[in-house]
């Protein structure tokens, strides 16, 4: 038996928000293996064994799903948002990469979700209207030096820009220079979002002009999103809409 895996992705927050396939997947699964946090949206029911790990325990997260797969048993990894954006499909293909021959035999079914930095968007306008990069912030897994590059050379194509894992305890300062960056190149007019918690009941956006942005308006559960050149606001009496226009004139 070669075995079969599922990850999927359980979308940013709200349940309506999960794909109708990623709902079928959890109701069939046998296993579900997954950061604690995330293991704790899932509702238990009889012969569904749920494990839950610490957010650093990716790859022997994958190990135990091939373990289980293996064995038989229909086991399903879950990520927040979509299961390959900075999350647990790459992590799957490394570990299979890296493994015995037989592993690559296994069969891997990724279920797409809604990003956060979609997600974001929806709640606020259309910021990734036009031409858009992402940028995992964390230096957990590439240079400094790597992400600095990529940051400036972003400002400099006029890329909206999504930033993901902006700043933790563990990383307290590699927000602090992001903004820096940002704030040495952009007009101080640049209009940046602070997306936290979206489609949570924790949620909190924030829309801000570069000049008053705050390091502490960001942390590991906000995706921040810096606006083009070309971002521009609607307001409104409660709350603005900011959207990227589709075009910039030849
Ligand atoms: N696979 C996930 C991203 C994992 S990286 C996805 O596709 O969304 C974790 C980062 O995602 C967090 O640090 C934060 O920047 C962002 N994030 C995840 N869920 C979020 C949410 N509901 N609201 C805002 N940001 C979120």
């Amino acid at each position: 038996m070669n075995g079969k895996i599922t990850i999927a992705g359980i979308g940013p927050g709200k349940k309506s928000l999960m794909t109708q396939e990623v709902i079928q997947a959890i109701d069939n699964a046998t296993d579900i293996i997954g950061y604690s946090s995330y293991i704790n949206r899932i509702k238990s029911r009889k012969n569904l064994n749920l494990h839950s790990s610490d957010n650093r325990q990716e790859h022997e997260r994958a190990i135990h799903a091939i373990e289980i797969a293996l064995n038989g048993k229909n086991v399903l990894i879950i990520s927040s948002g979509d299961p390959s954006v900075f999350a647990m499909s790459s992590v799957m293909f490394e570990t299979l990469d890296n493994g015995p021959e037989i592993w690559k035999e296994i069969e891997i079914i990724i279920l797409p979700g809604v990003t956060a930095m979609l997600a974001a968007s929806a709640r606020v306008g259309a910021p990734l209207g036009h031409d858009f990069c992402a940028i995992n912030l964390s230096t957990n897994l590439k240079p400094w030096s790597l992400i600095e590059k990529r940051i400036a050379l972003s400002i400099e194509c006029d890329f909206v820009i999504a930033l993901y894992n902006p700043r933790s305890k563990s990383r307290p300062d590699d927000f602090v220079k992001t903004l820096k960056i940002l704030k040495e190149k952009c007009e101080e007019n640049r209009y940046i979002i602070f997306a936290k918690s979206v489609y949570s009941k924790y949620e909190k956006i924030k829309i801000v002009k570069l000049k008053d942005a705050k390091v502490e308006m960001a942390d590991m559960q906000t995706v921040v999103i810096i606006g083009s050149s070309f971002s521009k606001i609607i307001k409104k009496k409660n709350a603005s809409i900011i959207y990227t226009p589709r075009s910039v004139k030849h």
